[in-house]
């Protein structure tokens, strides 16, 4: 599955491009004008339209019934077929768009400038799983309410997660409205309503769903691989006040359910294959897994090595022509349970997954200072505000301020790739 790292590509504006080069080729959904919605790759500044590209004859046999696939302007169906037909269309790509390609005339016919589509959420997103497999992240929050005894004592066993919302998933640009609800505040036995006041953000990687399973019948670990069709960034925006109040006895509620941002990308299973790396956020003498969350090539090879990053752009800096402030730079590899686990042990009961089902990751911060994947870890619940480069302070997320989540892959001897932004900008209350 590895590419070698010097892979070149005619749309010469790919070879530099830090995100989409040639090996990347990220499927996604877009719409150019008044189009109806279809099916894309990622090269450089540029969309290969597959629907164009099918429409000129440039793919046939699995590569052909992989775009076919798509011609309801979502990945669904792509996602349903799994591996085979994804990885027909991949190396088709790679040929189409290599130097050396003999079809780059038809090809170029079929690009289109990034910049004048729009991306939409890739899929139809039947369920919304978000986990909790950032131990870091674990650590700090629960830090926060128990010093002395931070894990509860069902981590290291249970890939822990709770049911989202599929409904308000959004893709990236998508405006996140301050949303309003019950807190309890400081020092008060009734609550209150109002905005929240304590809005934040979580630095996620989402896990997009592929075959799936029949109801009643899990996945095996050593199967879970197949079921991955790619990877995106994710913003879980959170109001912490809400939470607060809300989330016992049953966990979050309506304090994460008025948006979820997801950058438009799906990196494929193929192109991450070269940065996959060892299990390491488990230490030794840590609890083994019980046998239906282990297995031996996973634990080698099934953790990812992405690095991510968070970027604060408040409406003062947009104004003043500032750059965004980066309030974090972390790594998947914080991950302490691997997608296979989370998958095996989502469907371990018989529940179904589908294609097109997404699951979040959890919060992936590191150990150390820099590297908080939210505000209620970097300003410990407010307690230590930040002071920003512009001369503003923050202790959570104000009307205006924009978050910017990127996430790059750095291989030996691999040229990088990346996901494109994951982005959103808070406004008021209505
Ligand atoms: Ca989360």
């Amino acid at each position: 599955m590895n590419q070698p790292a010097n892979l070149r590509s005619w749309v010469s504006d790919a070879n530099q491009h830090a995100d989409f080069p040639l090996h990347n080729l990220p499927l996604g959904i877009f719409s150019q004008g008044g189009s109806p919605r279809r099916a894309g790759v990622a090269i450089g500044y540029s969309i290969v339209d597959l629907h164009a590209a099918l429409a000129a004859g440039l793919f046939s046999g699995a590569a052909q019934t992989a775009v076919q696939a798509t011609a309801d302007g979502t990945l669904n169906g792509l996602f349903a077929l799994g591996r085979g037909p994804r990885v027909a269309l991949r190396n088709r790509l790679l040929e189409l768009l290599g130097e050396g390609s003999g079809e780059r005339d038809a090809v170029a016919r079929c690009l289109l400038p990034m910049a004048d589509c729009t991306l939409h959420v890739p899929a139809k997103i039947g369920d919304y799983t978000d986990f909790y497999v950032g131990i870091e992240h674990a650590k700090n929050v629960g830090k926060l309410f128990r010093p002395d005894n931070p894990l509860l004592p069902n981590y290291k066993y249970v890939p822990i997660g709770y049911h989202g919302r599929a409904s308000t998933v959004r893709a990236s640009g998508t405006e996140v409205r301050r949303p309003r609800g019950q807190t309890l505040p400081a020092g008060h036995s009734e609550p209150s309503f109002g905005p929240c006041a304590r809005l934040d953000f979580e630095l996620e990687l989402g896990v997009w769903i592929g075959p799936g399973n029949a109801m009643g019948e899990a996945i095996a670990i050593d199967q879970a691989d197949e079921h991955v069709a790619g990877f995106c960034l994710l913003n879980d925006w959170s109001a912490r006040d809400v939470q607060a109040w809300e989330y016992q006895p049953l966990g979050p509620f309506l304090s994460k359910s008025f948006i979820t941002t997801v950058s438009p990308w799906v990196v494929t299973a193929e192109a991450l294959a070269p940065f996959r790396c060892a299990q390491a956020a488990r230490p030794e003498g840590d609890p083994r897994p019980l046998p239906y969350l282990w297995d031996a090539r996973d634990q080698a090879e099934g953790a990812l090595d992405i690095e991510l990053e968070v970027l604060l752009l408040t409406a003062q800096m947009r104004e003043r022509h500032l750059p965004a402030e980066r309030l974090a730079l972390s790594n998947s590899q914080n991950m302490y349970w691997t997608v296979a686990q989370m998958v095996a042990h989502h469907s371990v009961n018989g529940c179904q997954l589908q294609p097109g089902d997404l699951f979040g990751t959890g919060t992936l911060s590191g150990a150390q200072p820099g590297q908080f994947g939210s505000l209620l870890e970097i300003t410990q619940g407010g307690k230590e505000p930040i002071n920003l480069a512009s001369g503003e302070v923050r202790r959570f997320l104000e009307d205006g301020d924009e978050i910017i989540l990127r996430a790059r892959c750095r291989g030996m001897g691999q040229s990088s790739i990346g996901f494109g932004e994951c982005r959103g900008v808070v406004v008021a209350a209505r």
